[in-house]
Formats: structure tokens, C-alpha cells, sequence
């Protein structure tokens, strides 16, 4: 792993035709009908593609096992193979067994195979969900049985016994291919959390979440997160595919919750329906007037000249645009997370639909979230508005100073003044002034986002690396809970003799609802004339 932020990471996956690198967006190919070439999707950047491993067997049956499947597509590098899962979902089940399409995965020599699941779709009852589970875990032992017995095979062993658990040292896998562990249980956390730890005991080291797709198409971001995060909390931080996740609002939100790699046919399905993808989310073609994009296709064609192509030179190149942006949307969220900005990255795709800011208010209390989150980055934070006062890197900062902060010793006063312009502050000329008006005092900062920054630690990260409006007038002091929580569980952990508070308007909306002990004696004094006295 190279760099992370969030709960997202740059890593790199390895298969058998080559390793690419993570997040990764994975374009779904039609094994038959390909309007969209393999060679122009690798043109574009895009190292590993998916297809359906179910046709393929249904169109191609030993044709496809005689040439393999990088023949058939006509790609060299990593290819993954779904096997009819989706056509589950779709039209309720498919006439093959697992062991048969697993085997078929392994015969046409897929990167990435995927056992034949049963997905859980969204809205089903408990029970029925709970069904489907177990049907999968049963498709699963069956698949395992599979590989184990080509293992065998390949090792020249024949012993084909399949222990229930696979030790690290021996690990899923006949020759080298990343077998995915489909998650089911969708809503039904508890589900969700079974399944994943069912298939984590089995051994897989690739996991998917199975069928969320009516989750996104329904814009349920919220349950979307919590689906994640149930997983990540089961499966910590083994690689996860989202399965179906190909709009460019999605994935930079997944991506932050820690999914690695997506595929979709979207680029494609929205072409037909003449959906034009932007970074914000789809436009109809028939809306637009301009075509706000510098791809070949936008810079080629005007809105009118696209219109009056036919049906499939307008497919193919609106599919190709989609592409694109998609393309645009992976490079735009790993430069986030180098940057360590994902959290300002998420926020303003965030405000391209209600329903992704809602998953915000959700994500915002996922404390796996900051764990991912380095301690120490290059760059300083931007604050802008409330939610912002639950980044990860403040929650880090306010937990340290509740569980590990101490003042030095012999100060029985508190002095909270308002976070100063000069960083750090304890180099400051007015700390010194402080420091002569009130001996043996702890002095602390205070601003709206983090809460308090003792002097002593008002150099270390992020304390003195952000940026922010300083007019304190202009934050609603009952927006930022997260300060009043800071300074009660503060002033509950401190006896203080005295507190000196130097407030403006934004301290003085929080000053009735302090709980300081009776017998610390508080004493207020309004920043401007203050200053003056200072003087
Ligand atoms: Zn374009």
C-alpha cells in the first residue's frame, strides 16, 4: 500500500496476467457483442476489464475453454470473470451448476473468477435474504471443492479432500487466480456480516459486495456507506470490489469508505439511453446545448452533430465520452488521496445530490474512517463549513487531547482565547503578553472546528496546518457541537481554580450551556476590549 486516506488506498492487486494498480475502475466487456474495444479501453488506461463468464459458456462452450478468455475479448492484462450472478438477479436463476461454471472460469483462465452466487438484490424480506446467503455459501463450498481438486491436479496430487478452513500458507487459489469472495446480505447487516466472515474463514483474500446495484440506482448512498462499513469492520483491510458501482458520484464516496475496485457496464447502458456522464452525474443528451467536456468525442462533435448521427455512432461515442469521464473521475480521486484532500473531494461531490450528502452525515460517525487517516500530511486542511468539524483528522486530534493531553504542571487557571492569525501561536508577541498578564496559566485556543489547541501543542498537525475564515462572527455557535462536547468532557477531566474566557460573539452563543464545577470561578471578557488592555 502506497499512500491512504480516509478508509481509501493506492495499492496494487497481482494476478496471473499482470498486477494493476488500486482504485481501480474495471469496465465491464460484452464477451459477444463489443461496441467498445478492449484496445481502446487499455488505450484510455484502464488495466483490468471484467465479462461475464455465463455467456461465455452459454455462446462459446469448448471453443472458449480451446482459446481461453484474453483470446476471446482480445486482452492481455488482467481480466475478471462474473458468473451469472447478475443473471440471477435478473431473471431469477441460470441453468448451470456452480462447480460446472467454476471449473469453466478455470478452463478459459480468468485473473479474477467469481463464484456463482445468489445475490441478495435490495428490499427482500429477512428470511428470503437469509436464504440466499446460505445458497451462496453452499455455491461456495462447491466452488472451493473445484479449485482444490485443480489444485490437486496441477501439484499432480490427487487427493481431493477440502478441508473447511484453508490455512494462510495454502492459499484459494489453483494457479495463481484471485478467486472473489461475493459478500450477499445487502440491507440486512447481520446478514452481510455473517457471509463476510463465512468467507473470509473459507480462505478467499478478494472480497466483493454483491449486489447493491438497485442501492445506487436509488441514489441510497446512506445504506450504500453502512453496507460498506459492515464489511470493512467484518473484513478489515483485505481488497473489496463493489460490484455494479459505475457513476461518477459513487465511486469517489466507495473509494473513501475503502472499496478498491468497481466495474459497470454504465458507460455503455447510459450511451443507449443517451446519458451523458459530467463529474456531477448524468445529463441527457437531448437537454444539453453545449458539451461541457475537452474529451475527443466533446471537442469533435457539437450537441447538434452528435444528435443527428444514428443510433449506434451516437452509442459509441457518447460510451466512449462516459469512458472518459470515468477515467477523469478514478485519476481525479487517487490525486485526492495523495493529497491527502479526499475528505474535500467527497464533500463537493457531496453537494451534486441531497442524497450523497446524507451518506456524508452517516460517514462522518464511521470510526474506521479515521483510522485510515494519516496522523501527519503534506498539506493543510481546508475548513468551510460545519461538517467539517467531523473530519478525521480533528476527531484524531480532539480524541488525543481528551484521552492523552495533560497541562503542565502547577497552572490551576484556564485562559481560552480565540484562535489567532499568527502559527504557530506559542511563537507569538501576544502569547507573550499573555504569559505576563496571567502567570501559571494553561492558555488554550479556541475556533469552531477543533474546539481547544493548548499552546504547548499548537504546532503539531493539523493545529497550525489550516485554513479557515477567521470572522468568528460568522459561525452559528449551535452548529459546532463538537466544540461544546469537547470543552465539557475538557473541563470535566481539568479542576481549574479559575477559567478566563476571552469571547466573542461565537464563544459567547456556547458560554450558557458550559458546565464548569461551582467552585471554579469564570470570568468573561469580550475580545475587543481585551485587545485593548492588552495593549
Ligand atoms: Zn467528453
Amino acid at each position: 500500500m502506497k499512500c491512504t486516506d480516509l478508509a481509501a488506498r493506492i495499492g496494487k492487486l497481482s494476478t496471473p496476467h499482470g498486477s494493476f494498480e488500486t482504485p481501480a475502475f474495471v469496465p465491464v466487456i460484452h464477451p459477444v457483442k463489443q461496441q467498445i474495444t478492449p484496445n481502446f479501453l487499455k488505450s484510455l488506461g484502464f488495466q483490468c476489464i471484467i465479462t461475464n463468464a455465463y455467456i461465455t459458456f452459454k455462446h462459446y462452450g469448448d471453443e472458449a475453454r480451446k482459446r481461453g478468455i484474453h483470446d476471446i475479448v482480445n486482452f492481455d492484462g488482467p481480466i475478471m470473470t462474473d458468473s451469472g450472478g447478475y443473471q440471477v438477479l435478473e431473471y431469477g436463476k441460470v441453468n448451470v451448476t456452480p462447480s460446472t461454471m467454476a471449473q469453466f472460469e478455470l478452463d478459459i483462465g480468468s485473473d479474477v473468477p467469481v463464484p456463482l452466487d445468489k445475490p441478495t438484490g435490495y428490499g427482500l424480506s429477512f428470511d428470503i435474504a437469509k436464504s440466499y446467503v446460505n445458497e451462496t455459501n453452499s455455491n461456495v463450498d462447491e466452488t472451493i471443492a473445484v479449485i482444490r481438486n485443480n489444485k490437486s491436479k496441477n501439484a499432480g496430487d490427487y487427493n481431493t479432500n477440502t478441508p473447511d478452513i484453508i490455512s494462510k500458507d495454502d492459499p484459494l487459489s489453483s494457479k495463481g487466480e484471485l478467486w472473489t469472495g461475493t459478500i450477499q446480505g445487502a440491507e440486512h447487516f447481520d446478514l452481510v456480516r455473517q457471509s463476510a466472515s463465512f468467507l473470509d474463514k473459507r480462505g478467499f483474500s478478494f472480497f466483493a459486495i454483491g449486489s447493491p446495484v438497485e442501492l445506487m440506482e436509488s441514489y441510497e448512498f446512506s445504506i450504500l456507506s453502512r453496507l460498506i462499513e459492515t464489511t470493512k469492520l467484518t473484513i478489515s483491510n483485505k481488497p473489496i470490489h463493489l460490484f455494479g458501482a459505475g457513476h461518477p458520484l459513487t465511486i469517489p464516496l466507495a473509494v473513501a469508505l475503502g472499496c478498491d475496485t468497481f466495474d459497470s457496464a454504465s458507460y455503455i447502458l447510459y450511451a443507449k439511453a443517451n446519458r451523458y456522464m459530467s463529474s456531477a452525474g448524468t445529463l441527457r443528451l437531448e437537454d444539453l446545448t453545449y458539451l461541457p467536456c475537452c474529451c475527443p468525442v466533446c471537442s469533435y462533435y457539437t450537441v447538434k452533430e452528435l444528435n443527428e448521427e444514428d443510433d449506434i455512432t451516437r452509442t459509441i461515442n457518447i460510451a466512449k465520452h462516459n469512458l472518459y469521464v470515468l477515467k477523469q473521475e478514478m485519476s481525479a480521486v487517487k490525486q485526492a488521496i495523495y493529497d491527502g484532500r479526499l475528505w474535500e473531494y467527497v464533500l463537493q461531490k457531496a453537494r451534486s445530490h441531497p442524497k450523497l450528502m446524507d451518506a456524508i452525515h452517516a460517514i462522518k460517525n464511521f470510526e474506521y474512517i479515521q483510522q485510515g487517516t494519516p496522523l501527519f500530511k503534506q498539506k493543510a486542511i481546508y475548513l468551510f463549513e460545519p461538517i467539517d468539524q467531523f473530519r478525521p483528522e480533528l476527531k484524531n486530534f480532539r480524541k488525543m487531547l481528551i484521552n492523552n493531553y495533560s497541562f503542565p504542571a502547577k497552572r490551576n487557571s484556564l485562559l481560552l482565547y480565540p484562535d489567532h492569525a499568527v502559527r504557530p501561536f506559542y511563537s507569538s508577541s501576544i502569547l507573550k503578553r499573555l504569559y505576563e498578564e496571567f502567570p501559571d496559566t494553561s492558555i488554550c485556543l479556541y475556533n469552531p472546528f477543533f474546539g481547544l489547541i493548548p499552546v504547548e501543542i499548537s504546532d503539531i498537525y493539523p493545529a497550525s496546518h489550516n485554513v479557515f475564515v477567521k470572522n468568528f462572527d460568522e459561525y452559528r455557535s449551535t452548529d459546532y457541537t463538537e466544540f461544546l462536547n469537547l470543552l465539557n468532557s475538557f473541563l470535566k477531566n481539568h479542576t481549574f481554580k479559575s477559567i478566563y474566557i476571552v469571547s466573542n460573539k461565537f464563544m459567547n452563543g456556547l458560554i450558557p450551556h458550559l458546565r464548569t464545577p461551582e467552585s471554579t470561578e469564570v470570568k468573561i471578557e469580550d475580545f475587543e476590549s481585551f485587545k485593548v488592555k492588552l495593549r
